[in-house]
């Protein structure tokens, strides 16, 4: 017998000493001293030899699967070529710019960055140089980094009221108040902003599936509608895909649903897991950047990193050359939300599966779910608990409730069906408890 403690508790311990909390991002932070020290495929270890199959796939960044050999061998490569020199421009950066043109819809310009967050931050302050004003229009719920100007309405527990709710301490109360909050799927919660607040919203940004919420489906009479709002306005449409981007089509869900937002930010999948994220649009926007003489700040050190680059391309041409991506991770997709629903269906509990593409929900509600109200209904408590057990059985899940998992192309259907039938004995014992 030993007491020896378990090394993922000592090894956070030893972080908490160094690391604020133990962990550089808040939402790592799951209930339990996680520590990791291995990933392959569809697969992580952690710092005690568990295995786990892994559907968090860090927040969806990894698209391919963890240690991708052809990303990580396109990194290898670029590692002995230019590392970063700050001055003019590198032919990864234009290959890759080109790569992203070929591939999005909507994008004649593309300029890169290290995060979603720096993204965003381009996109609304160059809606805001274009247009002269000064509001955002955001959905309640959504997510878009972690900087001022989308600070609001982030961290909230869904509610009827559109508070503040700021997701930070430190916000300038500036920020909060030119942040205007509209109700997904609901257009005339749109309209009513712009009838209120006549030529002065710069932008509605949205995430076109709200991920950050679990997996609310747009309708097309939405999108549409946002379109020609912003567009009869002289507002802009942001398209937020640093989530949908790459993960369910090449050309983003711009593509899937035939509307040409003036904006685009892209991050997570785009590179496998590299820091890599990206702004595209048309040259008449994309000119307004300091870069090309314009007069909205364009500047980086690390932007158009060829690390970042090498591993983008690789991926991004990946999946261009193999459409078949898609057709099979959608398969996988659908297989576990069909097996989610028909274990729902026999022990007949309030459950909901969702998803789209690769991505799946299990919201512990009843229906409807078609706006972030109806997910006040979600019993937080019992998903938390479902991740619990699940990790304890070897599938790792998202950690967070009104969140998401994510089908990788590593996996197979005998990872599928395994986490089903682990889903379903956990469900049972919870049903049971
Ligand atoms: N936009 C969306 C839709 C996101 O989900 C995220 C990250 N979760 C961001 C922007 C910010 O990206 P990053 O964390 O890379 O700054």
């Amino acid at each position: 017998m030993t007491n020896a403690k378990p090394r993922g508790q000592s090894l956070y311990e030893e972080a908490c000493e160094v690391i604020p909390g133990g962990v550089n991002s808040a939402t790592r932070y799951v209930g339990r001293p996680y520590a990791f020290t291995g990933a392959d495929g569809a697969y992580i270890t952690d710092a005690d030899g568990g295995r786990y199959v892994d559907y968090h796939a860090a927040f969806g960044a990894i698209l391919l699967g963890h240690n991708e050999p052809l990303v990580n061998d396109a990194v290898r490569g670029a590692l002995d070529g230019v590392d970063l020199i700050g001055a003019g421009v590198t032919p990864i950066e234009i290959e890759f710019a080109k790569l992203i043109c070929s591939v999005i819809p909507s994008a004649e310009m593309v300029t890169n960055a290290m995060s979603g967050s720096e993204a965003t931050a381009y996109a609304i302050r160059l809606a805001r140089a274009e247009t002269g004003r000064s509001l955002i229009v955001k959905f309640q719920g959504g997510y878009h980094g972690w900087h001022d100007a989308v600070a609001r309405n982030v961290i909230s527990p869904p509610s009827l009221a559109y508070g503040m709710d700021p997701v930070s301490a430190g916000i300038l109360e500036q920020a909060l108040t030119s942040t205007l909050i509209a109700e997904f799927n609901d257009l005339s919660s749109v309209q009513a902003l712009f009838d209120e607040h006549p030529e002065q919203i710069a932008a509605v940004i949205l995430e076109p599936i709200p991920h950050n919420v679990g997996a609310l489906l747009p309708t097309q009479e939405f999108v549409e509608g946002l379109r020609s709002l912003t567009s009869s306005a002289g507002a802009l449409l942001i398209f937020d895909e640093v989530i949908t981007g790459f993960r369910h089509t090449l050309g983003g869900y711009q593509s899937v649903c035939g509307i040409t937002p003036d904006l685009t930010t892209f991050g997570k999948a785009v590179a496998n897991g590299f820091p890599l994220a990206g702004l595209a649009g048309p040259r008449s926007l994309m000119s307004r950047f300091t870069s090309a003489g314009g007069d909205v700040a364009l500047l980086g050190t690390f932007n158009g990193y060829p690390i970042g680059c090498a591993a983008g391309i690789a991926t991004v041409s990946y999946l261009r050359d193999n459409p078949s991506f898609y057709a099979r991770t959608e398969t996988l997709g659908e297989r576990m939300r069909s097996g989610l629903r028909s274990i729902v269906d026999e022990f007949g509990f309030a459950g909901q599966v969702r998803g789209f593409g690769s991505v799946f929900v299990l919201y512990f509600m009843d229906a409807p779910v078609l706006g972030y109200r109806d997910l006040m209904r979600n019993d937080d408590k019992a998903y938390l608990e479902f991740h619990r057990r699940m990790a304890d059985a070897g599938f790792f899940m998202l950690p967070m409730s009104l969140k998401r998992n994510h089908v990788s192309g590593a996996h197979t259907e005998d990872d599928i069906d395994r986490t089903l039938e682990a889903s379903r004995d956990v469900l049972k014992g919870m049903l049971h408890d």
